[in-house]
């Protein structure tokens, strides 16, 4: 997703983390509000989707009018409308809506939604026929947007759709009931299976850093020092809070360059200090300056804060169960810490932050992070490693 779309998104709407962008990687496909100059496009579209489903068994969805161009207007100057491009040509269409509750017809089902209830919702999709894999690319783009938990719905004729939700990873769900007619509709979801479902699924933020960001084996240096510094502030706030105000300390603390950071003098202590937006902490704020000089100093004997810190396993993941919060291998990278001058990163800290960043990973096996990152390989990891 570019920039330009993320400021254009309505913050109910947009769960993406920053660079971590919510678009599938695609060369010429690309979603964006639809405007109003498309909608002789989009009317279309429609209307070769209405003929479309007549021809293949289900007249009674769409019928032959509908969504009437009101709702679409309506769509529209809400922001609620999209459309699939190509190469300037329009391949697809569809309302998208997030949020908690956000679809009043799914409060009711004859069945069973898992997940949780901040959660998407695409309705009146249709393509144009052009193209191939356009649907479930619109689909996959709402499904990582809305942070992994998308519902939709379809006409029990709809065999078309209902195949699409299935090859999909939807789940089939119930049925619900819509406002425009007495036909049933089958209600699908897509929400994967995750780990630690207590820790993380009660919050769009934290559920989507789980799924983007944690555990997941790092090696870049700023990244590195990044979570090295947010696990230095967390410890007595929520890391939900910190996430929040994430942004802030990227500018505030140079985009956590360590280089940067090291040369911070006074008064640019007292200049954070005076910032809401960030954890107005001065002990920490001073031990966050202190590590970064510590950690140029890594840098010149191991060529790179992640030298160091993967050394201690040999550059391998070692597995580890969620429950535990400290280990021989925390316990010794905490002590070397220490020793090197590095302040506020006592075992459970290191613990934490060698989680966040996958040099120990725990994931569980049933998340579906754990086939994404190849934890099976690391199944025979030990530290200490003989
Ligand atoms: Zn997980």
């Amino acid at each position: 997703m570019s920039g330009k779309e993320d400021q254009k998104a309505d913050a109910g709407a947009d769960y993406s983390m920053d660079h971590h962008s919510g678009q599938p990687a695609d060369a010429d496909m690309v979603i964006r509000r639809t405007e109003e100059k498309d909608l002789p496009e989009v009317l279309a579209i429609y209307e070769h989707a209405r003929s479309f489903m007549r021809e293949n068994g289900n007249p009674r969805q769409w019928g032959d009018r509908w969504p009437p161009e009101e709702l679409i207007r309506k769509d529209i100057s809400l922001g609620k409308s999209y459309v699939c491009e190509k190469k300037g040509e329009i391949l697809a269409t569809f309302f998208y809506n997030a949020g908690k509750k956000v679809e009043p017809t799914y409060s009711v089902i004859d069945g069973k939604f898992t997940g949780s209830d901040e959660y998407g919702v695409v309705h009146r999709i249709a393509v144009s026929g052009n193209g191939h894999g356009v649907g479930s690319f619109c689909i996959d783009w709402a499904y990582l947007r809305c942070g992994r938990n998308l519902r939709m719905d379809t006409h029990p004729d709809n065999k078309v759709m209902q195949h699409t939700l299935l090859k999909n990873g939807f789940r089939y769900c119930g049925i619900i009931h819509v406002e425009e007619d007495d036909d049933p509709r089958y209600a699908y979801e897509k929400y994967p299976e995750r780990c630690g479902e207590e820790y993380y699924l009660k919050n769009v933020l934290l559920t989507r850093y789980h799924d983007e960001e944690w555990g997941k084996p790092e090696h870049d240096e700023q990244r590195l020092y990044e979570m090295f510094v947010l696990e230095l502030f967390q410890a007595g706030v929520s890391w939900e809070l910190l996430l929040r105000k994430r942004e802030n300390f990227r500018r505030d603390f140079d985009g956590f360059d360590p280089v940067k950071i090291a040369a911070y003098g006074p008064e640019k202590v007292g200049e954070l200090m005076q910032d809401p937006g960030i954890i107005r902490n001065r002990r920490k704020i001073e031990a966050a300056i202190g590590n970064a000089k510590v950690v140029l100093k890594l840098r010149e004997e191991f060529g790179s804060f992640s030298e160091y810190l993967w050394h201690f396993t040999g550059g391998k993941s070692i597995l580890e169960g969620m429950s535990v919060t400290r280990n021989q291998l925390s316990d010794d990278v905490a002590k070397d810490m220490k020793k090197r001058g590095i302040r506020f990163a006592g075992s459970v800290t290191v613990f934490s932050f060698l989680q966040a960043v996958g040099i120990i990973y725990s994931h569980e096996p049933k998340c579906f992070c754990y086939e994404r990152d190849g934890a099976e390989s690391f199944r025979d990891n030990r530290y200490p490693s003989i």
